[in-house]
């Protein structure tokens, strides 16, 4: 037998890069930006909900879909943002996390050899769903342009359709670009999956870190509802990515499918955890828009810190993240690049290369999240001062 036991498709997927930086982090006391977790509770309602919920005895299986009042909070959170109206009974199941709806998804959607196109860098978890399901990935590349935004070519677009195309996976808000795709980008996509009868699957857990550009779910364009998943979840709009708690909406025949895969994976969720996320999906306009507000101020102090220590800073519309080109410091290669920083500057960061197929393309290109308290955002830029040029080592 062969030495090792596990399957050969998945042998090129290692651990993560975010445990190696975070190791690093952890052993060389570095402010660590690197992986997208905030150092903050989420909205004390919510935590109270949960409390409440293990108290009053929800601790055994819910339903397979999830709780009646979560789907309800989630179709109204949907037509509240969005003006999606959607079936809390067949239309909506609850997930472990986004990543479980992600990849219950697509192996319920793709047969072997089916392609699915996607957008490089990608979320770690896109590429081995795929692998997972048999099928082939057709990334298609974000590039930032002189202006700072990342964009794709559209005849690239083009090419990456073919008979074999499945669905596309599109997320946006994007990590870890911080792109917003705009409704001319939206409107093309759309077009392509309706010429090609393609299905979508949507990954919108940033839906409401946008800072200052609309977000548009894609399932809002026309013609796209009936052919689209779209795919949320808790964690990182009420900061609780322990919870694990996600979910998929989209027309009944999907989500029935995606249960069927489903109820061989997780079953069911955190039953105590599932009316505290409809608590949270119910708070006032204000406490999103408070939420934003926070993360909006963090990013304008890290996006001056870099700029002020000499990165090449790409602005992020949203998400949590913000990207650097690190050749005007000298850098060549953003693996490289993060595991000396820590000695450098004492600060953790991830290289995006590791999110590409093509890494050349991201080889240059390093990763911060801002999703920290303040003073932690301001302890990393005054620490990444040191790299500014003309600031002794050291100092
Ligand atoms: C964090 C993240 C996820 C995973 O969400 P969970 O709910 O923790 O499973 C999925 N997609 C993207 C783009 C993310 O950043």
């Amino acid at each position: 037998m062969n030495s090792d036991p596990l399957i050969e498709r998945m042998r090129p997927f290692g651990t993560t890069i975010f445990s190696e930086m975070s190791a690093l982090a952890v052993r060389t006391g570095a402010v660590n930006l690197g992986q997208g977790f905030p150092d903050t509770d989420g909205p004390p309602e919510m935590l109270a909900a949960a409390a409440q919920a293990l108290a009053d005895g929800a601790n055994q299986y819910p339903p397979l879909p999830g709780i009646p009042v979560l789907r309800r909070a989630i179709t109204e959170h949907e037509q509240r943002f969005w003006g999606l109206t959607r079936d809390p009974d067949t239309e909506v199941v609850v997930t472990a996390g986004a990543t479980e709806a992600i990849a219950a998804t697509i192996l319920a959607l793709c047969e072997p050899g089916d392609e699915v196109v996607c957008f490089e860098p990608y979320y770690d978890s896109y590429a081995a769903s795929i692998t997972l399901a048999g099928a082939v990935r057709r990334p298609v590349t974000l590039r930032p342009e002189p202006d700072g935004r990342y964009r794709f070519d559209e005849a690239e677009l083009r090419a990456a359709f073919g008979p074999r195309t499945r669905l596309v996976l599109l997320n946006s808000p994007h990590n870890p670009t911080g792109k917003v795709f705009t409704p001319d980008e939206l409107a093309l996509i759309a077009g392509l999956c309706q010429e090609y009868d393609t299905y979508a699957v949507t990954d919108e857990v940033y839906e409401h870190l946008v800072f200052g550009v609309p977000h548009t779910p894609l399932a809002t364009l026309p013609g796209m509802r009936e052919r689209t998943l779209r795919i949320s979840s808790a964690g990182k709009t009420f900061s609780c990515t322990g919870w694990k708690v996600g979910w998929a909406t989209g027309p009944a025949r999907l989500v029935s499918a995606v249960l069927r895969v489903k109820q061989f994976l997780t079953f069911v969720n955190a039953s105590p955890l599932q009316p505290a996320v409809a608590v949270a999906l119910g708070l006032p306009d204000s406490y999103f828009s408070g939420f934003t507000a926070g993360l909006r101020a963090n990013r304008d102090r890290l996006v001056a810190g870099l700029t002020e220590a000499g990165f090449g800073v790409l602005p992020p519309e949203g998400t949590y993240f913000v990207t650097a080109d690190i050749r005007p410091l000298g850098g060549t290669d953003g693996v490289e690049f993060c595991r000396e920083l820590p000695g450098r500057c004492g600060v953790v960061a991830v290289p995006t290369q590791v999110f590409y197929d093509h890494r050349e393309a991201g080889r240059h290109l390093i990763r911060f999240a801002f999703c920290k308290r303040p003073e932690v955002v301001d302890e990393a830029v005054e620490r990444l001062r040191k790299l500014a040029p003309g600031v002794p080592r050291g100092q």
